[in-house]
């Protein structure tokens, strides 16, 4: 029996109940003869509150108090969850990111991983500990401050754990029984996924199943690390993303699916560049401004300019969290760049069709659009890679568009509705 990393979500840890149901679990997998680290998310919404606070405090906190505050809820839940697995009669101890060895850079609210470093994790293991870490957080390498890696980080954190410590598996348990073929609040007929490559898991996370963080998947792949994402509510088996198919779901036949799954997000909005020279070097400006201020976009379209005024518009998407930081940026710019104004619209929806299938059936894209047209959903952009197709719509028409896609490809199970065990889906 090897070592396993076991990560818990804030919803599976969500009052104490949910502490002790938890810490069950984890002693039997140590009684099973497994060595286990645990990473585990803040209780509940805890993370979301803290954030609220310090808005009462700052209009736009950011920065290295901002992180010293978030990393707070992490530190909560590690302790508690030790104390009720030593109530259970097994020995634990819980450590912050630094302690665990997690070395980031210094971007604070979304630092990245430079290495892990966990000695100390190990000595407590070979004491015959369970060792629990706060996840989402580490420590800057120049710094020595403290940073966080930005929402849904824990599960990052517990992918680089078990690559750095060679785990045998990183089981994600959350309050779904596994990757769903939709976010199964919005699709009750969503089907469990037995097992998914790191490739389709990589686009859904990417384009909104927050059901596992992008960069965790990235890392899971770099470093080939197995992931078992799972319900912490129930015994059922979850979905397995890897490479190829494990030997348990081989027995059960597992085939890549020509369509995983439909995938959807509502936290991005769009910034409209409006009066754009249309001559060269315009949009590298533009961009360049964005980039500068450290933000990522997602989709780009730039309309025909108007032949009258030689004149374009340039749309793109970012997430909300960082429309203040473009639009001050552009405002900055302005004068150098020479466009008349600026739009921000929030109320936009992103829904995508993800599955490496697609590369070789022709008639996906032309489906995609007629289910969306048959549902009455105005398309706004659209961007697409080898394995995804992407729209933008009104964020009111998101839930319906979803669960149309998902039945024109012929998604919805017809047995069991899936089931939410708990959160409150914020
Ligand atoms: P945790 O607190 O455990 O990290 P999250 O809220 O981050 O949990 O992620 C679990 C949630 O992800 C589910 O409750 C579900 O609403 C959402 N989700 C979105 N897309 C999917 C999907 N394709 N399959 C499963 N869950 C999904
Ligand atoms: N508590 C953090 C968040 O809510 C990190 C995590 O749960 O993964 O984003
Ligand atoms: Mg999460």
């Amino acid at each position: 029996m090897g070592l396993v990393v076991q990560k818990y979500g804030g919803s599976s840890v969500a009052d104490a109940e949910g502490i002790k149901r938890v810490a069950k679990r984890i002693v039997d997998a140590k009684k099973n003869g497994h060595q286990v680290v645990v990473v585990v998310s803040a209780m509940g919404d805890t993370t979301d509150e803290l954030i609220d606070l310090a808005e009462q405090v700052s209009p736009i906190p950011a920065g290295r108090e901002f992180d010293m505050l978030l990393t707070a809820g992490e530190r909560i839940s590690m302790a508690l969850l030790a104390m009720a697995i030593k109530n259970l009669g097994h020995e634990a101890q819980s450590f912050t990111g630094s302690q665990a060895g997690v070395i980031t850079d210094s971007v604070h609210n979304k630092a990245r991983i430079i290495d892990v470093t966990p000695g100390r994790i190990r000595t407590a293991l070979d004491e015959g500990n369970i060792a629990i870490v706060a996840g989402f957080q580490g420590v800057s390498q120049d710094k020595k401050d403290i940073t966080t890696l930005g929402r849904g980080g824990s599960d990052t954190t517990a992918v680089a754990l078990a690559a750095a410590l060679d785990a045998e598996v990183c089981e994600i348990y959350t309050d779904v029984d596994g990757v769903f073929t939709a976010d199964p609040r919005v699709v009750k007929k969503a089907k469990k996924i037995d097992w998914i490559s790191f490739e389709d898991m990589l686009e859904l996370a990417a384009s909104g199943s927050k059901v596992l963080l992008h960069r965790c998947v990235e890392y899971a792949r770099r470093y080939n690390i197995p992931i078992h994402v799972r319900s912490s509510f129930s015994g059922l088996q979850g979905t397995w993303v890897s490479n190829e198919p494990l030997s348990d779901a081989k027995d059960q036949k597992v085939e890549q699916a020509i369509i995983s799954g439909v995938a959807h997000d509502t936290s991005e909005a769009k910034i409209t560049v409006v009066g754009v020279p249309d001559k060269p070097g315009e949009a590298a400006a533009i961009f360049r401004a964005v980039a500068d201020a450290e933000i990522n976009i997602d989709m780009i379209v730039q309309n025909v300019s108007a032949a009258a005024t030689g004149l374009t518009d340039i749309s793109f998407t970012l997430p909300k969290a960082e429309g203040h930081k473009a639009i001050d940026a552009l405002e900055k710019a302005k004068g150098a760049i020479g466009f008349d104004s600026l739009r921000y619209d929030d109320q936009i929806g992103k829904i995508s069709l993800v599955g490496a299938g697609m590369k070789t059936n022709p008639g996906v894209t032309a489906d995609f659009f007629k289910a969306l047209s048959d549902a009455g959903v105005n398309i706004e952009l659209i961007s697409t890679s080898e394995i995804r197709i992407s729209v933008v719509t009104r964020a009111d028409d998101v839930n319906e568009a979803v669960r149309a896609v998902h039945t024109a490809f012929g998604l919805d199970s017809d047995s069991d509705e899936a089931v939410v065990y708990g959160g409150t889906g914020r």
